[in-house]
């Protein structure tokens, strides 16, 4: 392939050609959307954004810009967290979005199967999912404008993977366009197939570098008929370890959220959404909410739960507890959970950290890390929360009143990344590595995965067109 110089203007014409001039955008107003993410901590410049209409139009996009050795940025929702869809500053990539590959293909209920393109809202897939009587659980915040490429190229995680799994447990089959043009057709929905090397796992949580998935065949799953959300009130990280155990030893897998929610959290939620009514009449220093679901109708989950609780109660792991008593406040509670993130961003700057460790060990990397954060920063605030049940915490630190310096931020990173490695974990357990640990991430990954991740990025991409700047 050899490379074909293109003027500015006579490639933008060759994009427009391709998927119309209607949907070729390049002024500032109608581009800026695309060229900042989410959390606005980066933004960059494009030559256009394209907004193809079907898979065989991205892979004539994705065949001029190898031509023309043109950076694709893949961008969805554009709601990740690591500026993953952001192009950079140098202004001679385009950003290819997802916006309109957006159709449901098929519906399989025998199969439990549902054939969707890369860039339907993930709500959207839920309710096509629950409109056949079934159920797609991945399930995140972000859930009403991410879309199904992002959450599959970020291998998102959410409140539903303690039953359900990441984004990656959930398919089946993968269409994608290849680095150099070419599409992979590989929408099959088998639960076996041991025929090689499995394609669809090297696309998912490449964040877009090693291909632009267009569409997947997703597993469905028996829609839950009874739900019971409660708040559980602990002493402490090792009390709510202690909590999942006991549920799910009496539950099982009718457990399908933990989310440890740290009192400053809730502070931060009562303070910045006055509806949000303080759920205990006493403070504790921590609460877990819970989520339990059947998919039998009549299945006695609050006796099963309260069963389930009252050896916890007794032992003082658990300190009080509410239940739900309707679908308005197991909604209340869950808004709450899902506010922390705002509140946390309307007190002002932190330093982030999305980690995981073993379950078992969530505790000890609490206690560690609060303590080693408290003396380098006495005047520092952690803010806790996350998937415990998954090993997974956002676990981050706000300078109360001031914005944190490169130096300070640094310093974080250093102390929580080392404990971490200590305790076996990941420094990026469900945003992935984007533009923000593109760095960090040779300090923590060994030089054979590094080496090995690079050999496949190579074999794949070998002009380096698909999302550069991004996780490696
Ligand atoms: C309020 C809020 C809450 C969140 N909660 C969670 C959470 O609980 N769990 C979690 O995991 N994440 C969470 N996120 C992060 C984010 O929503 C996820 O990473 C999501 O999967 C991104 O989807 P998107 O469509 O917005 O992708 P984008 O942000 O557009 O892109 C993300 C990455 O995927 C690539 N990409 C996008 N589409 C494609 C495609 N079709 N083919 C190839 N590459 C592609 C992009 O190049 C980029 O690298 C949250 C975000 C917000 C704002």
């Amino acid at each position: 392939m050899t490379a074909v110089p293109a003027s500015p203007q006579g490639f933008v014409e060759r994009l427009a050609g391709i998927v119309g001039p209607a949907h070729v955008l390049t002024t500032d107003n109608d581009t800026a959307p695309f060229l900042t993410d989410w959390r606005r901590n980066y933004s960059g410049r494009a030559l256009a954004v394209v907004m193809p209409g079907s898979t065989e139009e991205v892979a004539q996009v994705v065949c001029l810009c190898a031509a023309t050795r043109t950076p694709v940025v893949p961008q969805g929702g554009n709601t990740g967290l690591v500026g993953g869809a952001t192009p950079d500053a140098g202004g001679r990539s385009i950003v290819l979005s997802t916006r309109r590959l957006n159709r449901i293909r098929a519906l399989d209920t025998d199969n439990n199967t549902l054939t969707v393109e890369a860039g339907a809202i993930l709500q959207t897939v839920q309710e096509a999912a629950r409109a056949a009587g079934r159920l797609f659980p991945l399930s995140l915040a972000a859930e009403g404008s991410c879309t199904v490429g992002g959450n599959l190229s970020t291998n998102a995680g959410g409140t539903n993977v303690l039953r359900y799994g990441n984004a990656r447990d959930l398919v089946l089959g993968l269409e994608a366009v290849l680095p150099d043009g070419r599409v992979w057709h590989g929408l099959k929905g088998l639960r076996k197939d041991n025929t090689g090397y499995d394609l669809k796992h090297l696309l998912m949580g490449a964040e877009g570098t090693l291909g632009l998935i267009t569409a997947a065949t997703l597993k469905l799953f028996p829609l839950p008929q009874a739900r019971l959300t409660a708040l559980v009130a602990v002493n402490s990280p090792g009390d709510a370890v202690a909590l999942l155990s006991a549920l799910r030893s009496e539950l099982g897998d009718r457990v399908s959220g933990f989310e440890l929610i740290s009192r400053h959290c809730l502070d931060l939620v009562v303070k910045h959404f006055p509806a949000t009514v303080e759920p205990f009449a006493a403070a504790h220093p921590w609460q877990v909410l819970v989520q339990v679901e059947d998919t039998w109708r009549d299945a006695p989950l609050p006796s099963l739960f309260e069963r389930a609780l009252e050896p916890v109660l007794e032992q003082g792991i658990a300190r009080d507890a509410i239940v739900s008593q309707s679908g308005a406040q197991a909604r209340a509670l869950w808004t709450m959970r899902e506010h922390i993130p705002e509140g946390e961003r309307l007190e002002g700057k932190s330093v982030k950290h999305d980690i995981s460790v073993p379950v078992s060990r969530i505790a000890d990397f609490i206690a560690r890390g609060d303590a080693q954060l408290a003396a380098a920063f006495p005047a520092a605030q952690v803010v806790c929360f996350g998937h415990l049940g998954d090993g997974n915490l956002h676990y981050n630190l706000a300078f109360p009143g001031a914005v944190p310096t490169p130096e300070q931020a640094a310093r974080a990173n250093q102390l929580v990344y080392a404990l971490v490695d200590e305790l076996d974990g990941s420094i990026s357990a469900e945003h992935g590595l984007g533009q923000l640990k593109r760095e960090e991430i040779t300090l923590h990954k060994s030089a054979v995965a590094l080496q090995a991740m690079r050999a496949i990025k190579g074999a794949l991409d070998p002009l380096g067109i698909m999302n550069p700047g991004k996780v490696l």
